[in-house]
């Protein structure tokens, strides 16, 4: 087992055994967010049909030659096309079709005159400018025709996307699985968020933000309890999370004499690949795999993470590590968070040998970003992560940042970007 890894480190080794689950078939209005397993090719030409653009008249351009306002021509209103009908007669000279927004082109037709620029005189209409070929007209298959590569394998799917496997006929969709996790909490000390803290007992609250951590991802989380310090109960909750895709148990993991787990996996056969990271929250983190590795020709098992139970360590270590392997199960390639440039407001200093993430409030002026530290930095203060849009980090082997300085922020708020003003 390999221990001290720096997080770049970690999270390659991570994500290179981080399998990418099986495709499922889930129906269309359920897969939002979820990544496309295979490539979606049209099979449909849409508009199926030249169609009017807007609600007019349908023309021979060659009639209106010179057409204007004070010199209109006339034409007779020879019939009427709907959106869903049918136009099943030929246009003649001098001839126009009453038409609406999403009707059938007629046979002889050329162009479309928008109602705004005609005159109704009885069943005649005048028109008043002079039409260019295709004006107004939505050209068959300008959208997309048969064989058209419209969605690529891998990508996640929005809003438009479901939209454009709608208008296919679409209705199952072939999606990468999402990842089951299993999230365990063990300590003697911890009690269910209603339980008695009297003598010293604290709340899991790990579960609680890991379970959201998780859901935030997509991922599809099952709670499995506490265990108490004691090995056949930390044995008895992992085996009850051996069904899973990804096993994420917090505390327990460092060396203490109350620290079962990592003896406990050892024993029910998963490979402790590493321990510990040059992090600062979360240098205990344990990564290990059950199952023999698919490289081997084996069945992976789950992923094992071990992360520390300081709930600030937990969550961030969750961020770094876990995160990007679920997204990566899930089928995405784009698996990290997003990390901007930042105007430090504040002196920031540390040790040499551990990376830091400090957790920061940011702040957008004058096209810059201001990041400023959120109070106590300790492990245990999630009030401190609470307040925070984003973790400034803090290199290595760096040991000061100056006030001023511009530094690297990693975005954990997801709206950071959404403005409270109108964008346009
Ligand atoms: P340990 O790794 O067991 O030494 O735990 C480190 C610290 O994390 C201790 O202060 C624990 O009380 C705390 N802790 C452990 N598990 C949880 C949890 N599920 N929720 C909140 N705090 C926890
Ligand atoms: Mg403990």
């Amino acid at each position: 087992m390999r221990e001290g890894l720096t997080v770049a480190e970690a999270q390659e080794w991570i994500l290179e055994r981080a399998p990418r689950l099986d495709p499922e078939m889930i129906p269309t209005g359920d897969a939002l967010g979820r990544v496309l397993a295979e490539p979606v090719h049209s099979a449909r030409l849409i508009p199926p049909a030249d169609s009017s653009a807007m609600d007019g008249y349908a023309v021979r351009a060659a009639d209106l030659k010179g057409a204007t306002t004070r010199a209109p021509v006339e034409l007779a209103i020879a019939f009427e096309v709907a959106a869903g009908g049918v136009a099943d007669r030929e246009l003649q000279a001098l001839e126009s079709a009453r038409i609406f927004t999403g009707a059938p082109i007629p046979p002889g037709a050329d162009a479309v005159i928008r109602q705004e620029d005609t005159e109704s005189v009885g069943d005649h209409v005048r028109i008043l400018i002079e039409p260019v070929e295709r004006d107004h007209i939505r050209n068959a298959g300008e959208d997309l025709r048969p064989g058209d590569l419209v969605l690529e394998q891998g990508m996640r799917l929005g809003s438009a996307q479901i939209g454009v496997l709608a208008s296919l006929g679409r209705s199952m969709v072939p999606v990468y699985r999402r990842p089951r996790v299993a999230i365990l909490s063990g300590g003697d000390e911890l009690v269910e968020v209603d339980g008695d803290v009297s003598g010293g007992r604290i709340v899991a609250s790990n579960s609680y933000t890991l379970l959201a951590q998780c859901r935030a991802v997509g991922a599809e989380p099952t709670y499995l309890g506490i265990s108490r310090d004691r090995p056949d109960q930390v044995e008895r909750q992992f085996r009850a999370a051996l069904a899973s895709d990804c096993i994420v148990s917090s505390a327990g993991v460092s060396v203490g004499d109350h620290d079962h787990v990592r003896p406990v996996l050892e024993k029910l056969g998963c490979t402790l690949e590493f321990w510990g990271v040059k992090m600062k929250p979360g240098f205990p983190l344990a990564f290990g795999r059950f199952g023999s590795p698919s490289d081997a020709g084996g069945l992976p098992g789950p992923l094992v993470f071990g992360l520390p139970g300081n709930p600030v360590s937990a969550s961030v270590t969750f961020e770094q590590f876990v995160r990007p392997a679920l997204l990566k199960m899930a089928g995405h390639s784009r698996c990290h968070r997003p990390v901007i440039r930042a105007t430090l407001t504040e002196r920031l200093t540390k040790k040499a040998g551990r990376i830091h993430f400090v957790r920061a409030t940011l702040e957008r002026r004058d096209g810059e970003v201001l990041a400023t530290s959120t109070g106590s930095q300790s492990s245990g203060v999630m009030r401190s992560l609470s307040l925070a849009q984003g973790l400034v980090i803090f290199p290595l082997e760096a040991t000061v940042l100056e006030q001023g300085e511009e530094v690297r922020v990693q975005i954990l708020d997801d709206h950071f970007f959404s403005g409270t003003e109108s964008g346009i």
